[in-house]
């Protein structure tokens, strides 16, 4: 197969892995950063262009688009999809997973179990949006925020009311959640590839912090996932119309609610944690997919 990976650089790990593992398996792969792509939109043969050169003949690409280029990101990889080339996730799946809100949305129409969630708009409106997550402590969450950047956690009624405004005050959307306290500064990465999870780790937080996000200085060790976990991360991935995710659960009182659907998920961390060949794992599922150009997705909006 000839392969093209999204990504902005090739020296990152992930892409790297990748690369290697295509290579090992045969294939030809080419690693193109999108913010050099620009193309030509017409119906008879619509075409990517990277510094004068036309972009053509892959079977696959293999979008890692980080969230600062979501937007260009999503276009370039639409542009291969009317091409014809299978996409690994599609442009519409990355666009709704890195929508926080819309992502959650979903996850609840299909039953998925999320810490409760709210959203409002206007000040005046804080006080009843704390009561309905059940008041502090709770987490305040950036829309926008990646790494744990923009995730506060809220000990006080006072302070959340406060920051609350403050953020609404900068005209930034936040959503509030329920504190899950006994997940103890602890998350679990579910590595989703098709209707599988393939590696899974926890990352604990440091300690006195509660956001477990390895950039965050949390720690990441193996993890054995209940029956109900497996089907709720298989499920997530699936709710989202990714064929690839990485999904964030925390383990609750009331069973596995879900933080996040990762459409870009990192393989350092989860191959360090695991030992095993995520990115091998990922050519392989493209091989098995792409010839008969299955994906989920395809036609839903
Ligand atoms: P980001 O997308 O920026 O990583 P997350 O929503 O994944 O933001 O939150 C970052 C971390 O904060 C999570 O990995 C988790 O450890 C912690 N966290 C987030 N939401 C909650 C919550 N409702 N209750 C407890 N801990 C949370």
């Amino acid at each position: 197969m000839r392969l093209a990976i999204l990504s902005r650089n090739s020296k990152l790990y992930s892409t790297r892995r990748l690369v290697e593992a295509a290579q090992e398996r045969g294939h030809e792969v080419k690693v193109v950063d999108v913010l050099s792509c620009y193309m030509n939109i017409n119906m008879q043969q619509p075409e990517i262009h990277v510094k004068g050169d036309v972009l053509q003949g892959f079977d696959a690409v293999i979008p890692r688009i980080g969230a600062s280029v979501t937007f260009y990101g999503t276009a370039v990889l639409r542009q291969f999809e009317m091409m014809g080339t299978y996409p690994l996730n599609e442009s519409v799946a990355i666009s709704r997973s890195r929508d926080k809100l819309r992502s959650m949305q979903l996850l609840s129409r299909k039953g998925i179990g999320l810490p409760i969630t709210g959203f409002a708009n206007k000040p005046a409106d804080i006080p009843d949006l704390v009561d309905m997550v059940g008041g502090a402590p709770l987490v305040i969450k950036l829309l926008e925020g990646t790494q744990g950047i923009g995730v506060v956690l809220a000990e006080t009624r006072q302070a959340a009311e406060s920051v609350l405004e403050a953020f609404m005050g900068l005209k930034a959307s936040v959503m509030v959640q329920e504190y899950i306290k006994e997940a103890g500064g602890a998350d679990i990465r579910c590595f989703v590839i098709g209707d599988k999870v393939i590696a899974a780790m926890k990352r604990q937080a440091k300690p006195g912090e509660f956001r477990s996000n390895l950039h965050r200085g949390g720690t990441a060790t193996l993890v054995r996932l209940t029956p109900e976990e497996r089907s709720t991360a298989v499920r997530a991935a699936r709710t989202m119309g990714l064929n690839v995710a990485g999904v964030d659960i925390l383990r609750s009182s009331h069973g596995p609610v879900v933080m996040e659907v990762n459409s870009s998920p990192g393989l350092a961390g989860i191959e360090a944690a695991t030992g095993l060949d995520v990115a091998g794992r990922i050519i392989e599922f493209i091989e098995k997919t792409s010839a008969i150009h299955k994906t989920r997705t395809r036609g839903k909006g």
